[in-house]
C-alpha cells in the first residue's frame, strides 16, 4: 500500500471518529457506511500479485530469487511467468535471461566497492555492450560531429540502470561480463548548449517502454567531436558508500541464535456451518461481450465447490438464481480503457503505485456498475455475479470483500457486518475448472488469502483442492465474529 493510501484511509478513520463525536448516534454512522465500497479490498491476481510482491522487495531491497519466487506464486517455473510477462506488456525485445536478471535484485550481502577501477569496469562494460552498439546511433553521430550544418561540441549518453546492483555484482565478480539489460538515450548540442536534459528525458521515456524497473537514468559518459575529448561520467554514490559503512560494522557484530519452533500435528476440524448464496446472472448482450451461462451450470459450479468444503463440514446454500440486469452501456470503450491503461499500469515499478492504485479504483468502478452492485444486493447472503469474463482476462474471479482489508480501525469491523462484499466470477476464462474458481473465491471472503507455499491448496492458483486447518479455523472466526447473524438460515 502507498503512503498516501495509508494518509487516506487514517483521515477517513479521523473523520468517521468526528462524526461519532458529533451525533453520538451509532445509527447515524451506520447509515453513512452504507453501500460504501470505496476501500474495499479485491484479490488480486497471481500475475498482479507476483508483480506486487516484487515490486515491493525492490522498494525494500529484499533481495529474491526469482526462480523460487515464481513457484512459490503457483507458476510451473520460471519461463511460464516471464512469458506471460512478456505477453502482456507486449514487450518481444527483450529475452526471458534478461527479464530473470532483472528480477534478481541487488546482493545485500556485498560491501559494495565504488572505487574508480569499479566505476571505470562498469563503464566500460555499458559502452561495449553488444546490444546497445548494435542499436544506437552514437558512436555514428559522434564521428560525424555535425546537425543539420551546426558543429556539435558536447553529447552525453544516459543509460537507465540499477547503479547499486550493478556494482555489487562487479564487486563480487571482478570479471564480470555483462551488465543487466538497460535502456539509453543520447543528447548532443551546439554553440552554449547543453546535452544532458534531452539524453535523460529519452532515457527515462525508452525504460518505460522496456518495463524496466529498480534503476534510474545516469550519465555515463560526455564527449566532445571537436576535441575527441572522452570522458566518464559515473560518480561514486555518497548515500551508498555510508550505507556500506553501516554494514561493515553490522558485519562485525556477533549474530544471534534462531529459535527453534517445534511443530504440532492438529486434529482435523469439521465446521459445520450453513452459508446461504445469492446469485445474479448478469445479462449483457454485445457482440464481445455477451452472457450465456445457464442456471444448470451454475448449479454444477456449486455442486464442485461444496465438494471441497464439505470436506471440511462447509456447505454453501444457493437461495436464488435471479437473471438481472447490469449496465453494460459503456461496456465497448470501458474493455478498451482497461486494455490500454489499466494493463499497463500494472508494471514493477514503485514509483507508479499512485497510477496504479487510481486505476485499480477506476477498475473496480467498472466492474461495480457493469454488475449494478448497489441495486443488487442480497445483505442476508454471499453474494456472487456471473460476467461474460472477467474485463481484465487476468484472472477468473474476483472476490471484493472488507475481509482482506487489514482491521486497522473500527471502521473496518463496521463494514465488515455489513456484508458489503461480493464475488464477480466470468463464464469464460483461461481456468478450466470454474467450480473450483467458485470455491476459490468463497475463500476469500471469509478472509482467507492466498498462501504462498504450494500448488495442492485451494486459496493458491492453479488446480489445488486442498484445505488447511489453520484455514478452516481462521473462515469459522471470521464467520462468527462479523456475519453469523446475518447469513443465519
Ligand atoms: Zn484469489
Amino acid at each position: 500500500m502507498s503512503t498516501w493510501q495509508l494518509i487516506f484511509k487514517k483521515l477517513l478513520g479521523i473523520v468517521f471518529l468526528f462524526i461519532f463525536i458529533l451525533n453520538t448516534s451509532l445509527v447515524f454512522a451506520a447509515s453513512k457506511t452504507e453501500d460504501n465500497l470505496e476501500d474495499i479490498n479485491v484479490s488480486k491476481s497471481q500475475i498482479e500479485e507476483i508483480l506486487d510482491f516484487f515490486s515491493e522487495s525492490f522498494q525494500n531491497k529484499i533481495p529474491i530469487d526469482p526462480d523460487v519466487a515464481t513457484i512459490q506464486f503457483g507458476y510451473e517455473n520460471f519461463e511460464e511467468f516471464a512469458k506471460q510477462y512478456l505477453k502482456l506488456f507486449k514487450l518481444t525485445d527483450i529475452s526471458i535471461d534478461e527479464v530473470r536478471e532483472y528480477l534478481e535484485g541487488t546482493d545485500q550481502s556485498v560491501i559494495i566497492d565504488q572505487s574508480q577501477e569499479n566505476l571505470d569496469k562498469l563503464y566500460a562494460l555499458i559502452i561495449n555492450d553488444k546490444y546497445f552498439r548494435k542499436k544506437t546511433g552514437y558512436f555514428k553521430k559522434f564521428k560525424k560531429g555535425k546537425h543539420k550544418g551546426n558543429q556539435i561540441n558536447k553529447m552525453a549518453l544516459a543509460v537507465y540502470i540499477n547503479y547499486e546492483k550493478e556494482m555489487a555484482k562487479i564487486t563480487k565478480n571482478p570479471n564480470l561480463e555483462k551488465v543487466s539489460r538497460f535502456a539509453f538515450q543520447y543528447g548532443f548540442s551546439w554553440g552554449s548548449g547543453s546535452p544532458y536534459r534531452f539524453a535523460l528525458e529519452g532515457c527515462e521515456k525508452s525504460a518505460k517502454k522496456y518495463k524496466l524497473f529498480g534503476g534510474e537514468c545516469i550519465i555515463v559518459e560526455f564527449r566532445n567531436p571537436v576535441t575527441g575529448e572522452i570522458k566518464n561520467m559515473l560518480k561514486p554514490s555518497i548515500k551508498l558508500a555510508k550505507r556500506m559503512e553501516e554494514l561493515k560494522k553490522e558485519k562485525l557484530k556477533p549474530k544471534e541464535r534462531k529459535k527453534v519452533v517445534v511443530k504440532i500435528e492438529e486434529p482435523i476440524i469439521s465446521a459445520n456451518i450453513n452459508i446461504p448464496v445469492q446469485i445474479y446472472l448478469v445479462q449483457v448482450n454485445k457482440p464481445n461481450f455477451k452472457s450465456k451461462i445457464t442456471e444448470d451450470e451454475v448449479i454444477k459450479d456449486f455442486k464442485f465447490a461444496n465438494s471441497i468444503w464439505n470436506k471440511k463440514g462447509l456447505d454453501f446454500r444457493i437461495l436464488e438464481i435471479a437473471k438481472v440486469n447490469g449496465n453494460a452501456k459503456k461496456i465497448e470503450k470501458d474493455l478498451k480503457w482497461i486494455k490500454n491503461k489499466y494493463i499497463k499500469s500494472l508494471k514493477i515499478d514503485q514509483k507508479e503505485q499512485k497510477v496504479k492504485s487510481k486505476n485499480q479504483k477506476k477498475y473496480n468502478e467498472i466492474l461495480f456498475r457493469l454488475i449494478g452492485s448497489k441495486k443488487n444486493r442480497n445483505k442476508n447472503a454471499i453474494n456472487v455475479f456471473y460476467i461474460p469474463y472477467m474485463p481484465s482476462k487476468l484472472s477468473c474471479g474476483v472476490a471484493y470483500s472488507y475481509s482482506l482489508n487489514k482491521p486497522n480501525n473500527s471502521q473496518i469491523n463496521q463494514l465488515r457486518r455489513q456484508n458489503l462484499g461480493f464475488i464477480v466470477i466470468g463464464e469464460k476464462s483461461d481456468c478450466k475448472n470454474r467450480g473450483r474458481t467458485v470455491a476459490h473465491e468463497l475463500g476469500h471472503m471469509f478472509s482467507l488469502g492466498h498462501k504462498h507455499d504450494q500448488k495442492t491448496d485451494l486459496m493458491m492458483w492453479g488446480n489445488g483442492t486442498e484445505i488447511q486447518n489453520w484455514q478452516i479455523n481462521k473462515f469459522i472466526k471470521y464467520h462468527s465474529k462479523y456475519l453469523k447473524k446475518r447469513l443465519s438460515l
